[in-house]
C-alpha cells in the first residue's frame, strides 16, 4: 500500500497542513492501492509565498543558467523512468505501448524547453523601442490526470525557461504519479521556492491559486467546464490565463483516402491513450460514396483491438480511470442507442473474460448524425462515431460544426487537397495522414477548446510579458 504523506515546498519535502486523505486505485482491478494526503488553501499560501520570494533572483538568471537546470531536470526525469512506468501502469493503467511513452515524454519536453529557449530572442528593436520580454510572474500550474507526469514537467519546463517560479497542482487522482516525479525534480537541486508542487482538491488548492493576487498566470489543462470557471475567477486581477481544454476531433478521411492505411490511423487515432485524450479523433467523417466499405474496415479494426490488463503486452486499450470515468462512458454508449446510432462493434459493459476493473469495449458507431450527443459531447473514452457527408463542403461544415476546436485529422492520398481542407477546418492543430506530435509547434485550441497556446516558441512567450523601452539611443 502505498501512502503519500508530503508535499514539496520552498525546496522540502513538507508535511501538509491539510489532513484529508484521498484513496488512490488501481483501475485495472478497482483495489484500492494507497492514500495521499491532501493538501489544503494554507499549504497553497505557503507555496504562494515560496514562490514568490524565489521569483526576483530566478527571473534574473542567464538562459545558460536555465539551461543548465532544465538540463538536471531532464536527466532526474530521465534516471525515474522505470520507477515512472510502473506509477503509470498501477495507478492510471496505461497499456505497454502507451505507458512507455508516458515514462519517457515527461524527461523530454526539458530538452524540447532548452531547445526553444536556446533559439529566442529575449530582446528586439522595432522601429525606435528596445522590446524586452519579461517573465510574467508566479505562474500557477494545473494539470489533469490523462497524464500527470507530462502535463507537470511540459508546463514547469516552460515556465522556468521563461524565468517564472511555479506552484503546481496536479490531480489528486495522480498522486502516485507526481510523487515520483517529485522525487526525480527534487534530485535536480533547483533553487528552493523556484517550483512547488500541492496535490489537493481542486475546489481548494486550485481556487486558493486561482485567486490569489500573488499569482500572475494560470495554465491550466482540463475540463472545459472547468477552464470557464477559473478563466471568470481570473478576470478579478486580470491574470494571464492559458486553457488547454476539451475537444471532439473530427478525423476527414477524403475520398481518394487509401483505406488500408487510413482506417486504422482513423482508429488509433480515436483510442489513443484508452480514448482518455482531449485530441482524441471521435467522430469519423466519411464519403457516402466509399461508407459501406470504411464501415467493414473499420468493423475489423476496433473489433481487432485488444482492451484489457494494462500489463499485457498485447493491450492496446486499457482501463478508464475512476468508476466515475467508467460510468460516464457506458452512458453515452447507452445515449447512442437510445438517439438512434447503430452499434458496428463494441457496446455497453467489459471486454469478455473480464468481471471487474474499470475495462470498457472499444466501440464503434455509425449512422451517428452530428447533432446526437455522441457527437457533440466530448465522451473520454474509447468510443467512436461514423458521420457520413456528401462532398468536401460538406465535409468541412461538419467538421467545424462543434464547440470545440483542438486538434483534426485530414486522411487522403493527395497532400495539396488535404493541406486546403486543412486551411478550412478550425482547429489548432490539423494533421495530415499522421499522428505524430510535432514539439516545436503550437498546440491549443480554437473555440472552446481553450484559450493561448503550448510548446514552442508560442508556448514560451505565454510566460512572457513584452516591455518597450523608448527613447534610448539606438
Ligand atoms: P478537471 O477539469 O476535472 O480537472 C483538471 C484539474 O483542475 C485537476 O487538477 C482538478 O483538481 C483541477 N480543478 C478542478 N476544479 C478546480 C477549480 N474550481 N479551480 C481550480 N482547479 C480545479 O479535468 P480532468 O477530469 O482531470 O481531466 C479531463 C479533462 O481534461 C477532459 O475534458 C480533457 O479533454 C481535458 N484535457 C485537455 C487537454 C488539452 O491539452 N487540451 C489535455 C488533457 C486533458
Amino acid at each position: 500500500m502505498h501512502s503519500i504523506d508530503q508535499v514539496f515546498i520552498d525546496g522540502a519535502f513538507v508535511e501538509p497542513h491539510g489532513t484529508e486523505r484521498f484513496e488512490l486505485f488501481n483501475p485495472a482491478t478497482e483495489a484500492v492501492i494507497g492514500t495521499v494526503r491532501l493538501a489544503d488553501a494554507d499549504d497553497a499560501r505557503r507555496a504562494i509565498a515560496a514562490a514568490k520570494r524565489a521569483f526576483p533572483a530566478w527571473s534574473r538568471t542567464t538562459v545558460q543558467e536555465r539551461i543548465a537546470l532544465l538540463r538536471r531536470m531532464h536527466d532526474a526525469m530521465a534516471a525515474h523512468e522505470d520507477e515512472l512506468l510502473a506509477a503509470v501502469i498501477e495507478e492510471y493503467g496505461a497499456p505497454s505501448a502507451r505507458s512507455r511513452w508516458m515514462a519517457q515524454f515527461p524527461a523530454q519536453v526539458f530538452l524540447q524547453a532548452i531547445d526553444a529557449l536556446e533559439n529566442y530572442a529575449f530582446e528586439r528593436r522595432l522601429g525606435s523601442a528596445r522590446v524586452i520580454m519579461q517573465p510574467a510572474g508566479v505562474v500557477g500550474l494545473i494539470t489533469p490526470w490523462n497524464s500527470d507526469a507530462g502535463f507537470i514537467c511540459g508546463k514547469l519546463a516552460t515556465a522556468l525557461a521563461a524565468g517564472c517560479t511555479a506552484v503546481i497542482k496536479p490531480s489528486e487522482m495522480s498522486a502516485l504519479q507526481t510523487s515520483v516525479v517529485m522525487k526525480a525534480l527534487h534530485e535536480a537541486g533547483a533553487p528552493a521556492g523556484v517550483y512547488n508542487i500541492v496535490t489537493g482538491r481542486g475546489d481548494v488548492v486550485g481556487a486558493e491559486i486561482v485567486g490569489s493576487p500573488d499569482v500572475r498566470k494560470i495554465s491550466f489543462t482540463g475540463s472545459t467546464a472547468v477552464g470557464k470557471g477559473i478563466l471568470r475567477a481570473a478576470a478579478d486581477d486580470v491574470k494571464r490565463v492559458t486553457l488547454e481544454l476539451g475537444g471532439k476531433s473530427p478525423s476527414v478521411i477524403l475520398d481518394d483516402a487509401d483505406f488500408a492505411t487510413a482506417v486504422p490511423m482513423a482508429v488509433m487515432a480515436g483510442f489513443m491513450n484508452s480514448g482518455q485524450a482531449c485530441i482524441a479523433g471521435t467522430r469519423l467523417l466519411v464519403p457516402r460514396s466509399r461508407l459501406a466499405e470504411f464501415e467493414a474496415k473499420a468493423t475489423d479494426v476496433v473489433n481487432a483491438v485488444v482492451s484489457g490488463d494494462p500489463s499485457k503486452a498485447d493491450t492496446e486499450v486499457g482501463p478508464m480511470v475512476s468508476r466515475k470515468q467508467w460510468e460516464r462512458v457506458q452512458g453515452y454508449i447507452r445515449k447512442g442507442i437510445e438517439e438512434g446510432a447503430h452499434l458496428l462493434a463494441g457496446g455497453e459493459g467489459r471486454p469478455d473474460g473480464y468481471d471487474r476493473g474499470w475495462l470498457v469495449r472499444p466501440t464503434l458507431f455509425t449512422d451517428v448524425r452530428n447533432d446526437m450527443t455522441i457527437a457533440r459531447e466530448e465522451i473520454f473514452g474509447p468510443v467512436l462515431s461514423i458521420i457520413a457527408y456528401d462532398d468536401d463542403e460538406d465535409a468541412i461544415a461538419i467538421a467545424n460544426d462543434t464547440a470545440y476546436g483542438l486538434q483534426a485529422y485530414v486522411m487522403s492520398s493527395d497532400s495539396e487537397r488535404a493541406a486546403r481542407v486543412a486551411a478550412r477546418i478550425d482547429a489548432g492543430r490539423v494533421l495530415v495522414n499522421t499522428l505524430t506530435h510535432e514539439p516545436k509547434a503550437p498546440f491549443g485550441g480554437f473555440k472552446q477548446s481553450g484559450l493561448g497556446r503550448e510548446y514552442g516558441e508560442f508556448g514560451l512567450e505565454a510566460y512572457l510579458e513584452p516591455k518597450a523601452v523608448l527613447g534610448l539611443a539606438v
